[in-house]
């Protein structure tokens, strides 16, 4: 694996694959890397693509300092995990590479709807910051496949509203990759290293909420009953939910009520101690 630290470089050694007749694959993350992301990795390779990870803990996406602060930086074991996976190239850039005049100043995507609901109303700022960081790094590596995961699926469909508005839709393919999971349905994170045990154990709550809303659709009950036991359920074991909801899975519109003639997806966002939770689980798939 290659590792480069400037995007000029980067972008002369993937001028060169690209003449040479390669297809690229991008999987752009945060580190702290764990089989979630290598699924990525897999997939890109499985396609037959040269892979191209990145790893930039984007501060312009943070809307709370202190999560930032936090976040875990294990750039050794990630470069090993990579390497494991037969990832091609890493690019891992400094803050002035990726913002040479400032986060502040770098070009500012809108999303309109999709930032006022769930992840885009309880964090203000995070999608425009999302929205930032991957307009640069898609400018930099113009992948022929991007690869992210649906765990993060308001990401995704911010990220495909960003690739029309950089009217890329015809140049790069956007693939959603299943959420991986630990066994006891907990969505792998590298939030999930924070837990302590007991936390840790109550975590695999939020599956168990998720499927609970799943399954209770087949047998046709109210889903604000659900969403009610769902939120008593995590209070006992002193989880905190923040939502636990309904939408539909195309537009992230908010359902009050399962409906079943449209593609629907559970949201849940939960705090266990300090440490905030995402999930989702689409209830219905289209065939
Ligand atoms: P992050 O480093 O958390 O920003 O994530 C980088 C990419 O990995 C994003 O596209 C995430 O959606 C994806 N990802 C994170 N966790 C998982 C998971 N458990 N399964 C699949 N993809 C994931």
């Amino acid at each position: 694996m290659i590792i480069f630290k400037s995007q000029k470089e980067l972008k002369a050694h993937l001028e060169n694959k690209k003449s040479e007749g390669l297809s690229i694959g991008f999987v752009p993350t945060m580190g702290a890397l764990h089989a979630g992301h290598l699924y990525l990795v897999q997939s890109a390779k499985k396609a037959q693509q040269y892979c191209v990870c990145s790893i930039f803990v984007n501060p312009a996406q943070f809307n709370d300092p202190k999560d930032f602060e936090k976040y875990p930086q294990t750039t050794s074991a990630d470069i090993n995990l990579l390497e494991s996976a037969s990832c091609d190239v890493l690019y891992l850039p400094s803050v002035n590479d990726i913002y040479p005049e400032g986060a502040q100043n770098a070009k500012t995507y809108t999303f309109g709807y999709l930032e006022t609901v769930f992840e885009g109303a309880k964090r203000p700022g995070h999608f425009e910051g999302v929205g930032k960081v991957m307009a640069i790094l898609l400018n930099i590596v113009m992948p022929n496949t991007l690869f992210m995961g649906s765990k993060d699926f308001q990401q995704c469909l911010v990220v495909k509203q960003l690739i029309q508005q950089m009217q890329l839709a015809d140049q790069i393919e956007f693939i959603a990759c299943p959420t991986q999971r630990e066994a006891d349905g907990l969505a792998l994170s590298s939030r999930n290293k924070r837990l302590n045990e007991s936390q840790r154990v109550k975590a695999g709550l939020l599956y168990q909420c998720l499927i609970s809303i799943q399954s209770k659709f087949l047998c046709a009950s109210s889903f604000k009953i659900v969403q009610k036991e769902c939120e008593e359920l995590l209070r006992a074991k002193g989880i905190e939910p923040e939502y636990i909801s309904i939408a539909h899975a195309d537009s992230l519109e908010p359902l009050d009520e399962y409906d079943k003639q449209v593609e629907m997806v559970a949201l849940i966002a939960a705090w266990v101690g300090e440490v905030r939770l995402i999930d989702n689980l689409i209830i219905n798939p289209k065939a």
